[in-house]
């Protein structure tokens, strides 16, 4: 095993988010983003946060998500032309609520071109209300006229035999969805579920090596959404990654060895028979341990809680 502190950083993209508001919110969302959300970040965390993936060295790319980054485009706008004054590449997520035509669309974008190379766009059944099924097309030919790369994120849509389902109800088989945060209590349900005892390993994050974490206003550095492995506002990133022993984490020494059942072993929790997937039961197992570790399993916007 590789010594805690001499590994080699596998970290290359920090995903700052933004700000928890967001004009939207879905069901699908990890981090229970919405309009009554606060959580904004200020330029001074920005740029704090900046200089440490600076020190860091192995940073290659930062992303500015949510919520919804285009609330706060000034902010937006400063931070990446300072992430890109620092020698990293940008890149955003949006649910594109601003492409309202083709002229609103060039307008909004305009002025990310040449700072951002990924542009990625939340296009899905299960993003707003279906008012405005246009705004992801627009924001994209937007986005190509300028020479902006763009993606488009998508879950698979709502189950077309139940038309009248309210909210739109996903097929009893589906496995595009991780049941974390909103998704856990929201669209869990919906889906066909299997064992907890089946779930033995984490399916998503490199727990050891991650290449990828986020940050949140606060400082917090998530791992995987609502489970922090520090705080950058009372850390440096070099020390944070430097101790970072994920073995011996309380929290993801468990999720290591057995996946979350192992979790739930661990702690005797209480437990549901079956669970849609591997997420699911590790939120709801994480939600049961926040007393335990209230600095790990943080902050309450990540388990629902309205933060200011
Ligand atoms: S199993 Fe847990 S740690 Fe792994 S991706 Fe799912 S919620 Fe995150």
């Amino acid at each position: 095993m590789t010594t805690p502190g001499k590994r080699p950083w596998s970290l290359s993209q920090l995903h700052l988010l933004l700000t928890g508001e967001c004009t939207y919110e879905c069901d699908h969302c990890f981090v229970w983003s919405g309009p009554e959300q606060g959580n904004t970040m200020d330029r001074e965390i920005i740029g704090h946060i900046l200089d440490q993936a600076e020190d860091l060295g192995s940073i290659e790319r930062i992303y500015f998500e949510g919520g919804e980054p285009f609330l706060f485009f000034d902010l937006l706008l400063w931070a990446l032309r300072q992430a890109q004054q620092r020698g990293f590449k940008g890149g955003i997520v949006s649910n594109a609520y601003w492409a309202e035509d083709d002229a609103k669309a060039m307008e909004k974008l305009r002025p990310f071109a040449g700072l951002v190379d990924d542009l990625s766009i939340s296009d899905d059944d299960y993003h707003g209300s279906g008012e405005a099924p246009g705004n992801t097309t627009m924001a994209r030919r937007a986005a190509r006229e300028l020479g902006i790369p763009v993606d488009f994120i998508s879950i698979s849509g709502p189950d077309s035999s139940d038309s009248d389902a309210k909210p739109p109800k996903l097929s009893a088989d589906d496995t595009t969805v991780c049941f974390r945060g909103r998704a856990a209590e929201k669209l869990a349900p919906l889906v066909k579920h299997q064992p907890w005892d089946r779930f033995t390993a984490c399916p998503w994050e490199d727990l050891h090596q991650p290449s990828r974490v986020h940050v949140d206003s606060m400082g917090n550095l998530h791992i995987c959404q609502g489970l922090s492995i520090g705080n950058l506002l009372e850390t440096p990133l070099t020390q944070i990654m430097g101790n970072y022993d994920p073995d011996t984490h309380p929290v993801i020494g468990p999720l290591l060895k057995g996946g979350p059942a192992a979790l739930v072993q661990q702690f005797s929790l209480d437990h549901q028979q079956d669970y849609a997937d591997a997420c699911h039961l590790c939120y709801q197992s994480r939600s049961k341990l926040r007393g335990l570790f209230p600095d790990i399993l943080t902050p309450g916007q990540m388990y629902g809680e309205i933060e200011s």
